[in-house]
């Protein structure tokens, strides 16, 4: 919860508006230096989960690279001063063109999903008189336990090149002068909670690693992507993730070799906390056997909870009258524009100020035009 100094600051924007506590990232990024960086791993930010330009400065500045997923997040993170050779560029689907981007600013390294990207990849790196690094992404077939859309590591999900497929695609490899095979990648989803995956994730990352070492690759590179889920339900007690533990679990499980290089991609986990969306109620309404807020954001600000079911955590800034029931919900014309169903908040009226609190990570990013809402500028708590 906000002390009422930022409160009555925030009260002077046009709702509704995503505000960032630079504090709060500050503080994670200091923890992912003091846990990550100093035991010498390489630690990615998935600018997909926050492009902002502010966002990313500070981000740069802790010394993360980038973890690219398009031509625009390409761009936008050497706009932003990343070193092309900190940058990784993932993706199922690139384009030709995006993939010109990336070969003309010589990136560190592309994270290829099929033997006809390799192709593609192939063929226009040969035009460009370049030789691309890459990482082969492999599906290791290890379930996330989090939600069906962002699990992405499983035998059925469209990422990565399946264990059947490998030999085929090392044996391809020899014929594709101008690729250079310097890693391997995995990325088996997000807001992942439990620790066990990330465990057997090890275990297939050391398998797979000295099985494609012994057919005669060097492998400098094992990246073994992001997901570390962060505390939507108590942001404030938790506001920093546990990177401690995080970090200790690959030490303990994952096995270099003295060339090796152990490389992350944090989006969530780096960004989620800082950032809330502020939006004022401008209704409410007793509905037959409900009570409505109906408040200035909706899904097209904040789309979790319509995409993924996300359960975001909502603090009142404005009231601290006795709590009661509600359906807190935006005014997009989608049943599914809903924030929360059936939360028990302190009484609001009109005017009041809400929070929808951990809107750091896949906020922002996933806004909307639908409706031909409007959208208004972020706030940052160093600018207030
Ligand atoms: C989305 C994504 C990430 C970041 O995931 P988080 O859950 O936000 O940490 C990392 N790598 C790849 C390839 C991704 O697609």
């Amino acid at each position: 919860m906000y002390p009422n100094s930022i409160i009555s600051k925030l009260r002077n924007h046009k709702t509704p508006f995503y505000y960032y506590d630079i504090e709060v990232l500050q503080q994670t990024l200091e923890k992912v230096k003091a846990e990550g960086l100093s035991r010498g791993f390489h630690i990615h930010f998935a600018l997909k989960a926050n492009h902002q330009q502010k966002m990313l400065k500070y981000v740069k500045e802790a010394g993360l690279g980038a973890d690219c997923v398009s031509g625009g997040e390409i761009q936008q993170a050497i706009n932003c001063g990343f070193s092309p050779d900190e940058i990784a560029f993932a993706g199922v689907g690139k384009s030709d063109e995006e993939i010109e981007l990336a070969l003309s600013h010589d990136i560190f390294c592309f994270n290829c999903e099929s033997p006809q990207e390799l192709r593609v990849l192939n063929e226009l790196a040969g035009k460009h008189d370049t030789t691309a690094r890459i990482a082969l992404r492999l599906n290791p077939n290890v379930d996330a336990k989090t939600h069906k859309y962002i699990t992405t590591g499983l035998k059925e999900n469209k990422f990565g090149i399946n264990e059947e497929d490998l030999d085929s695609v090392l044996d391809a490899l020899v014929d594709l002068g101008n690729l250079k095979l310097i890693g391997i990648h995995f990325h088996i989803g997000s807001q992942i909670e439990q620790l066990q995956p990330f465990k057997t994730l090890c275990r297939r990352a050391n398998e797979l690693s000295s099985y494609i070492e012994g057919r005669g690759f060097k492998l400098s590179v094992i990246n073994v992507g992001g997901g570390f889920g962060i505390n939507y339900d108590h942001p404030n007690d938790n506001a920093v993730p546990d990177f401690k533990t995080f970090f200790d679990l690959f030490e303990q499980n994952i096995q270099l070799k003295p060339h090796q290089n152990l490389h992350f991609e944090l989006g969530r986990s780096v960004v989620g906390q800082c950032g809330s969306l502020i939006t004022k109620v401008l209704f409410t309404k007793k509905g037959r056997a409900k009570n409505f807020a109906i408040v200035d954001a909706g899904m097209t600000e904040l789309i979790r909870p319509a995409l993924y079911q996300a359960r975001h955590r909502i603090d009142v800034l404005t009231s601290n009258k006795p709590k009661k029931n509600y359906d807190v919900v935006g005014p997009v014309c989608e049943s599914s524009d809903t924030f929360r169903k059936d939360v028990t908040i302190p009484e609001v009226e009109r005017g009041d100020l809400i929070a929808i609190r951990s809107a750091g990570a896949y906020g922002e990013v996933m806004r909307s035009a639908y409706n031909l809402r409007v959208a208004r500028p972020s706030v940052y708590s160093d600018a207030l």
